[in-house]
């Protein structure tokens, strides 16, 4: 799969626009053979780099990137980092949420209304990894 403008920047999907700048302004500083001139054509991560950075540097752009993105992992199917099993996941008995934390010291969350509604996969509220939550439906409750 091709390269989001977020991995050629190597910042995440929620990074503010203030850290994009600084990886941008660092990155193309590595890729700047000549740093008084244009950056050569034949340069491909230069070019990358040069081109996430136009689409990403404005929110309007940048709202309609993210936009495309979506689309496009849902066409291919979200990607799946793991599956958890629900007994895996801690239970806030006052949320009524199944949760769990990221490698990335995010939260994966999942309430029992979600899960109700036939929905299993999760994002972290912090990065773009997502997990399939595996559990058994239960079908109506006889007592
Ligand atoms: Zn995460």
């Amino acid at each position: 799969m091709e390269e989001t403008h977020y991995e050629v920047l190597n910042v995440s999907e929620n990074a503010t626009s203030e850290q994009i700048k600084f990886r941008f302004q660092n990155l193309i500083l590595r890729h700047h053979p000549d740093k008084r001139g244009s950056v050569p054509q034949d340069d491909d991560q230069a070019q990358r780099i040069l081109r996430a950075w136009d689409v990403l540097r404005t929110p309007q752009s940048r709202k309609e990137y993210d936009a495309e993105l979506a689309a496009r992992q849902r066409r291919q199917g979200a990607v799946i980092n793991s599956e958890i099993d629900l007994d895996d996941m801690a239970y806030n008995e006052d949320k009524l949420t199944f949760s769990m934390r990221c490698r990335c010291s995010g939260t994966y969350a999942i309430t029992e209304d979600d899960l109700e509604q036939g929905i299993d996969v999760v994002c972290c509220d912090n990065c773009s990894l997502r997990i399939r939550v595996l559990y058994d439906v239960v079908e109506g409750d006889d007592e």
